[in-house]
């Protein structure tokens, strides 16, 4: 039997990192929204080529989960992460 502090305590994800950095290369981009439909915070769509635009290189923690999702789901591969 632990602590009451062991007992509650939870375990934070090991992909869990305090920092993250995005790169989107515009030239690999076909505008094809997903990033900002699954975060419309971070991504946004330029209006004269429809191609991804950054709202935020550095996301906030409470971000990270949508932009790792966003990342994943680009068809075109033009979304890079660098956590630390
Ligand atoms: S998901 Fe990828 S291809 Fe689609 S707009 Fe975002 S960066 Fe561009």
């Amino acid at each position: 039997m632990g602590t009451p502090r062991q007992r509650g305590a939870t375990v934070p994800p090991t992909t869990q990192k305090a920092g993250m950095d995005i790169v989107i290369d515009r030239d690999k981009c076909m505008g094809a929204g997903q990033c900002v439909l699954i975060a419309p915070e971070v991504f946004d769509q330029d209006e004269a080529d429809g191609r991804a635009l950054l709202l935020v290189e550095r996301p906030g923690t409470e971000q990270h989960e949508a932009v790792r999702e966003a990342h994943e789901s680009c068809p075109l591969g033009a979304i890079t992460l660098r956590e630390s």
